[in-house]
Parts: structure tokens; C-alpha cells; sequence
């Protein structure tokens, strides 16, 4: 008896305490799910609000994420001639939402004018059959030191803002057998120049395009560029150039890599 009365109070005392902690889960789940509920919306709320954020700071700090061009896969579908087409009529409509008289004679042509240039010039090198051929010789010389190109001028357009930056391009290798004719250097910095882009994917384009074709990892790229976005707009920096770099192979050495630089400073052949 007295165990089954004690069992039956432990019962009754056990089935409150349990439902008392059944109700508490209960209310604790809801009070979750609701709290749940609010930062769900806290969260979503704050996406939007950090997405056109982000959109300004990506912009403004020029981060890029890939070292490839970001390409639609369907990119070679049209043809320059239906690109230039379709971005005229694009073009058009933008100066007409900004307000801009269309028949006036000197902006009636240039929707036309914009396309073309996008196309044929300042944006070119997005063609895979635009990209200059490397030719390599026989480094008939048995020269085994570093080539240095530098001061190449080059041309591109901020992907953030699509607006000019400029500048020059250093570029070194050390032979590894064969060499490559000097105005190609410059051709395949201009070819990935004329691509919307950023300084830094600029760069390592330029250094794994010259890897690949020198069949050396011992080559050097140095890119020291104005961007407008940054001097024009935004800060309004006049003053500040970027530099950017890639030292591979041998050119991660302190001696060549002090080296190199050295003939950067030899202001007497500017
Ligand atoms: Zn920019």
C-alpha cells in the first residue's frame, strides 16, 4: 500500500512535472518558432538591405571572385554584327530614359557609334578568336637570363562601372628555351584588356596566358593603373594609382626579384 501510495503520488506528482515540461517545450517551441519567425525576417531583411550594400562596396573595392571572365555559356550564339544590333537599340533606349533628344544630329548616331565601339574595340578581347596566336623561336642566343617588357600601355574598362582604366603593364620571363616576339607581350595584355574587368583578374590573365604559352612558370606581371571610377566618381582620388603583381617561378626569389624591379627604376630609357 504504502509503495503503491507513494508510487501514486510520485505518479501524480511526475504526470504535472511531466506535463508542466511538456507545455513548457510546447510554449518554448512556439515562442522558437515565432522568435524563429522574426529572425528569418531580421535575416531577410538585412540580405536586402546588405545586397544593395554589397552591390555599392563590390563596386567601390573593386572585388572580383573569379580569374576566369564570367561568360554566359550561350556567349557565341550571336554574331558581331546581330551584338552590335541589339546593344544599338539597347543603347538608344538608355539615353532616351535619360532624357536625351534622339534626333538631335549629334546623338542620333550614337547608339550606333557605342555598339560598335563595344564590340569591335573596347571589348574584343571577350572573343576566344580574337586572342593573339603565340608564336615561340628558338632562343638561338642560348639567352638564359630574364626579358623584360615594360611600360606597355594598355586600355580597360572597370567591369563595376564600366568606365576607362589605364595604364602599364610590366611583364618578364625567363626563357625556357623558346622565346616569344616582343609586340606579341603587348598584343595578349591589349587582347585581356579589352574585356570588362578588374585589375587584379587582368593580371593573372595576362600571367597564366604567358605560363601557358612560354611553358615556364618563371615569368613576372605588374600592372600600375588610373581608374576612373576611383578619380572621376565615388572618391574622388586623382592622385592614387593601383598596382597589382604575380611573381611566379624563379621571380618569387628576393635576388630575381629585386632584380627585376631595378630595371623598372631605370627612369633613363622612358
Ligand atoms: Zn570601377
Amino acid at each position: 500500500m504504502e509503495l503503491n501510495s507513494v508510487g501514486g503520488d510520485f505518479t501524480e506528482v511526475g504526470y504535472y512535472i511531466l506535463k508542466a515540461m511538456i507545455d513548457a517545450k510546447y510554449e518554448l517551441k512556439l515562442w522558437y518558432m515565432k522568435k524563429k519567425e522574426i529572425v528569418c525576417n531580421i535575416l531577410h531583411n538585412k540580405e536586402m538591405i546588405m545586397n544593395e550594400h554589397l552591390i555599392d562596396e563590390i563596386g567601390n573595392d573593386h572585388v572580383s571572385y573569379t580569374t576566369e571572365t564570367p561568360m554566359k555559356k550561350d556567349a557565341a550564339v550571336l554574331s558581331e554584327g546581330e551584338k552590335i544590333k541589339k546593344i544599338e537599340v539597347h543603347f538608344k533606349q538608355i539615353m532616351e530614359i535619360l532624357g536625351l533628344d534622339l534626333d538631335d544630329d549629334s546623338l542620333s548616331g550614337t547608339p550606333h557609334r557605342v555598339a560598335k565601339m563595344y564590340v569591335k574595340e573596347i571589348f574584343n578581347g571577350l572573343y576566344p578568336e580574337n586572342k593573339p596566336a603565340i608564336k615561340l623561336f628558338e632562343n638561338k642566343y642560348k639567352y638564359n637570363q630574364m626579358l623584360v617588357e615594360r611600360d606597355i600601355t594598355f586600355y580597360s574598362n572597370c567591369e563595376h562601372h564600366f568606365v576607362p582604366f589605364y595604364g602599364k603593364a610590366h611583364i618578364a620571363y625567363i626563357s625556357s628555351g623558346k622565346v616569344i616576339g616582343l609586340s606579341k607581350l603587348n598584343r595578349i595584355v591589349n587582347y585581356f584588356a579589352k574585356r570588362p574587368q578588374v585589375q587584379e583578374r587582368l593580371t593573372m590573365q595576362i600571367a597564366e596566358e604567358l605560363k601557358d604559352g612560354l611553358n615556364t612558370e618563371d615569368v613576372v606581371v605588374v600592372i600600375e593603373a588610373k581608374h576612373l571610377c576611383v578619380s572621376s566618381r565615388g572618391i574622388k582620388d586623382d592622385s592614387s594609382s593601383t598596382i597589382t603583381s604575380f611573381y611566379g617561378g624563379k621571380f618569387k626569389d628576393e635576388q630575381t626579384k629585386t632584380e627585376f624591379l631595378s630595371y623598372l627604376n631605370l627612369k633613363n630609357y622612358k
